[in-house]
């Protein structure tokens, strides 16, 4: 990789490699969709117990409070297991803007559960008319003495009928000019009255998201995170968050290694072109693992990443994309199989993972309006 360990990084590696060999479930291994919350969720309690869920989360929170280091460590020893994928929503999204933004009374009551596995959340960004364009958003709050009553609807939510809270984004003040200025930022109870839940298959064949509707629920005002109207700052302070974890090079090294066994047990290993499409691969791999942990960097000394989370997001969600097609050429001609392929190196999916990262450029702000934004924010071109 593109760095060396000390010698207590090398110890606290091998603790790492050792203690995943002896507790990462067999079945759990080289998954390329997220495992359901039955099967996931008593790994992401063994972790909890370890110590090592939130290796960025800082020690008060319940957290690891991890250097840069011990994190990329983590990061590698669990690519090389190949862990599956947690549920982000409460770790890398919920979890540091109530550390930021969060009542003391929300911290408590929220921060524990996600530590410990016990309670799973949703995201409540997108709705039918309201996708890049997120300001547009509808789904209505008024409030109403010590409640808001919400109305209106989300869609594309991961793991919404898994979930047991959602962040949403609503609109409390219609009338206000720039629509931004009249969004807030509100946890709901997903067990409340008046919520309908229904999942979406996805092309993959996995049913990883759904449609929320609210029809008039109660949601307290102790709910609301931040101040009235004030959400629009929080949404993006989250997206930042988002666009970064998204960016984990945990997946893309674990493509890395299924094109290798793939290469090698179709025999396209040998094909000298092919060895110089892997050894680009593989540079843009270790390129995004740097990239990755300046990002990180920057966000444990207290720093947003700012637009750095755009570029990282864009260029590891391109690079998986382009491995995942890679895969297709290592596999010849068995590509075109829907379901995993047996050989003497071991057993590839190659479908699932082509199908499913063909949404990595889409969610946490599509690659087109991630270039925007760096058109923008960076590059200061006219709108
Ligand atoms: C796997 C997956 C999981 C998701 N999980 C969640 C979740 O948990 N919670 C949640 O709230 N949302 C979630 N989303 C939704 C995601 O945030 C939206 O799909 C995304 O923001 C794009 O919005 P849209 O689908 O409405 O597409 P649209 O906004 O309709 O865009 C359609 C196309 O037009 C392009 N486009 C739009 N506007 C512009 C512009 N101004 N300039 C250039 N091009 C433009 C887009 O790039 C895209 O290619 C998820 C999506 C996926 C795929």
């Amino acid at each position: 990789m593109f760095r060396r360990d000390t010698t207590a990084e090398s110890h606290f590696r091998i603790e790492v490699r050792t203690w995943l060999e002896a507790n990462l479930p067999l079945a759990l291994r080289g998954r390329t969709a997220r495992p359901p919350p039955a099967e996931l969720m008593p790994w992401y309690q063994a972790l909890s117990r370890k110590g090592w869920i939130a290796p960025h989360w800082p020690k008060h929170y319940g957290g690891m409070g991890a250097t840069l280091n011990e994190q990329i460590i983590i990061t590698e020893e669990l690519a090389r297991i190949g862990a599956p994928q947690l549920p982000a929503q409460g770790l890398n999204h919920i979890g540091p803007i109530l550390m930021k933004f969060g009542t003391e009374a929300q911290k408590a009551q929220h921060l524990p559960p996600i530590i410990a596995g016990t309670v799973i959340w949703a995201q409540g960004y997108s709705e039918p008319g309201a996708g890049s364009d997120l300001a547009s958003l509808s789904t209505r709050a008024t409030l109403e003495g010590d409640h808001f009553i919400v109305r209106g609807q989300k869609i594309w939510t991961t793991w919404g009928h898994h979930s047991d809270w959602m962040f949403a984004l609503v609109r409390t003040d219609p009338q206000a000019q720039p629509r931004q200025a009249g969004i807030s930022f509100l946890l709901v109870d997903l067990r409340s009255p008046g919520i309908r839940i229904r999942p979406i298959k996805t092309i993959a064949g996995d049913d990883e998201f759904s449609e929320v509707f609210f029809d008039d629920v109660i949601v307290p005002t102790e709910n609301l995170v931040g101040k009235l109207n004030d959400g629009w700052c929080i949404a993006n302070a989250l997206l930042g968050h988002e666009r970064l974890a998204s960016s984990n090079p945990q997946f893309p090294l674990m493509a890395l290694e299924r094109i290798k066994t793939m290469a090698r047990a179709s025999g396209v290993i040998a094909d000298p072109a092919f060895q110089d499409r892997l050894a680009a691969a593989s540079i843009n791999v270790t390129a995004l693992s740097a990239l990755f942990s300046h990002a990180v960097e920057l966000t444990n000394n207290n720093q947003s990443p700012g637009p750095e989370s755009s570029v990282i997001k864009i260029f590891a969600s391109e690079l998986l994309q382009t491995l995942n097609e890679l895969l297709v050429q290592a596999a010849g001609g068995h590509a075109s199989t829907q379901n995993p392929i047996t050989t003497n190196f071991g057993v590839v999916d190659v479908a699932a993972p082509f199908l499913q990262s063909r949404r990595v450029t889409i969610y946490g702000g599509s690659s087109e309006i991630q270039r925007n934004v760096l058109a923008r924010r960076v590059l200061n071109l006219p709108s």
